[in-house]
């Protein structure tokens, strides 16, 4: 019988949830971000933020809030599929991080 060895423990991130998308007029998906930032305190599109995909998850970063060094300071979203080329912003806030 083979030996696993030590378990290795992963840490990662807990996700958001996953990324929610529209179609619009042209047929096109359209991924859909959360207006606000994690902690609600900031509305990305006004006080900035980042994006970036790895490993099929989307991280949108607050940029206000990583310069604060807050913990929780970017979404994490799974992607399905390949990332549309165009996003927009939905006031609807996406599944509260801290219930
Ligand atoms: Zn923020």
């Amino acid at each position: 019988m083979a030996r696993l060895g030590e378990p290795r423990i992963v840490t990662r991130p807990r996700s958001h949830g996953r990324a929610r998308y529209r179609v619009d007029g042209t047929g096109n998906r359209v991924l859909v971000l959360p207006m606000r930032c994690p902690s609600g305190r900031h509305v990305l599109p006004t006080t900035g933020y980042r994006t970036t995909s790895r490993d099929g998850v989307l991280h949108v970063e607050c940029t206000a809030c990583a310069t604060a060094s807050s913990p929780d300071h970017a979404w994490r979203l799974d992607l399905a599929g390949e990332l549309p080329p165009t996003a927009e912003f939905d006031a609807e806030p996406y599944a509260s991080p801290h219930p």
